[in-house]
């Protein structure tokens, strides 16, 4: 239908933008969360944080408490299950080590994000946003994935398929490849995954992406998608 279509176009199109034009010199060391002392399995990151709150919903959420949220829901449950994985923040607050404005400190956070996953080459890179769009009757959870990479087309597509079944049986969004703008997404060679929770621009939506239950059941699905990766 052409409606789905367009949703699925204007989806691409309001993919929050994590940054972009970043000068090129890259970090040094990075913050990792080292959960076990065996191979990493996961990288797990939460999109933003503070000064960057990323989208913000009309009652003034912010992006960047969901995905931490969320993120720290499928730790909790990789961890449970003795799944090795990385976390790129823990708390609000963005990874900056340097910068005195707000871009600046931008540019250093994602510096750090890429240098963690450059350390650990091949591993799934798993970052969890919201997504937001001017007209808010647009809705529903898209899954992206590092174009070319066939490891992560293959947990985009499990992810998006288990979302649609299990949690928006309305859902009609497809997967699609992270756009080449996205800086983040561009620089690093890690099966990448971006998993857009929902629009926090509609209401109903916000609401559920708020609510600790509907948090536990998409970090339910997150994490028991990744676990079934062989
Ligand atoms: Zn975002």
């Amino acid at each position: 239908m052409l409606l789905n279509k367009l949703k699925g176009i204007v989806a691409v199109f309001s993919i929050c933008l994590v940054f972009t034009a970043v000068a090129s010199k890259l970090p040094y060391f990075s913050m990792i969360q080292n959960t076990a002392n065996k191979q990493i399995q996961y990288i797990i990151d939460a999109g933003h944080g503070i000064p960057d709150g990323g989208a913000v919903g009309v009652d003034g959420t912010t992006e960047q408490e969901l995905n931490l949220a969320i993120s720290l829901e499928v730790a909790k449950l990789l961890k449970k299950n003795k799944i090795s994985f990385e976390q790129t923040r823990l708390d609000e607050n963005s990874i900056y080590t340097e910068g005195e404005t707000i871009h600046a400190k931008k540019v250093s956070d994602v510096r750090r994000r890429i240098a963690i996953a450059q350390e650990t080459p091949g591993v799934p890179f798993v970052s969890i946003h919201m997504n937001t769009y001017p007209n808010s009757s647009v809705h529903g959870i898209q899954v992206f994935y590092g174009d070319g990479n066939e490891k992560a087309r293959t947990i985009a597509q499990s992810l998006q398929q288990a979302f649609n079944q299990q949690i928006q049986p309305e859902n009609a969004k497809v997967i699609k490849p992270i756009s080449k703008n996205i800086y983040l997404f561009s620089h690093i060679q890690n099966p990448s995954i971006l998993i857009e929770c929902g629009f926090i621009s509609n209401n109903e939506e916000l609401n559920k992406l708020k609510s600790e239950e509907y948090q536990e059941d998409l970090a339910k699905i997150i994490a028991s998608v990744l676990m079934s990766q062989g």
